[in-house]
């Protein structure tokens, strides 16, 4: 899921102030599940927001044109009316909305990672979709996002006692949780192995998929 949270309402206010007429669309999907783009959040800056706000929708999954279009279609009257759209969603979101609207579109939302969901309010940053996935070697634990220095190949100096030097020993050694997955899973053979540095052409120029 994408994880998102609100940028502070004082920010989205001097954003919308040159706009005398917006319109407000939430996220049915990933934005619902954070509490910061679903139904109750979109009635509340409606609220907040008084009267510039001429309408608002819920967009199932507004990262997705073809959802922007079968969802809006009702609105775009009143959309063709708005100075700007207000998209609680994420940047995903609130481009995709851009390309299906001709409205300036602002960003009511911080897009902060690609995250596991403990519960409603505890997420876990667990990918940045680097392109070249290694978990198949790492016991399922990916050291570009986990480690704090998105080490390759082993542990810094830096751990004690499991707990990682950046942050002053609060988040654990993502090399230390993967040895000990891969010493459960009987595969610490993979922890030895070289890992040469990445590619990261295979992320720049991944900037769109096609098939
Ligand atoms: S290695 Fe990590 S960052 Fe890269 S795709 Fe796999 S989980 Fe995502
Ligand atoms: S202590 Fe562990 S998680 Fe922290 S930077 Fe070093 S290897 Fe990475």
């Amino acid at each position: 899921m994408i994880i998102t949270r609100q940028k502070p309402f004082e920010e989205i206010q001097e954003m919308t102030a040159p706009f005398d007429k917006l319109f407000v669309i939430g996220c049915g999907t990933c934005s619902t599940s954070c509490q910061t783009g679903g139904e109750e959040q979109v009635a509340e800056m409606v609220e907040r927001l008084g009267d510039k706000v001429i309408g608002s929708a819920m967009v199932e999954e507004p990262c997705d044109l073809r959802i922007d279009r079968k969802d809006l279609k009702a609105h775009r009257g009143t959309i063709s009316e708005a100075d700007a759209i207000l998209a609680m969603s994420c940047g995903v979101g609130v481009q995709t909305i851009g390309d299906y609207t001709d409205k300036v579109v602002l960003p009511a939302l911080e897009t902060l990672f690609i995250g596991e969901t403990e519960r409603i309010g505890k997420f876990y940053d667990r990918c940045m979709a680097c392109g070249e996935c290694i978990l198949d070697e790492t016991g399922g634990i990916c050291p570009i996002t986990r480690c704090a220095k998105g080490l390759l190949n082993g542990p810094c100096g830096g751990q004690v006692e499991g707990k990682c030097e950046v942050g002053e020993y609060i988040n654990d050694c993502a090399w230390v949780l993967i040895y000990n997955r891969l010493n459960e899973q009987g595969r610490l053979d993979l922890f030895t192995k070289f890992r040469p540095p990445r590619d990261y052409s295979k992320k720049t120029l991944t900037t769109e998929l096609i098939f």
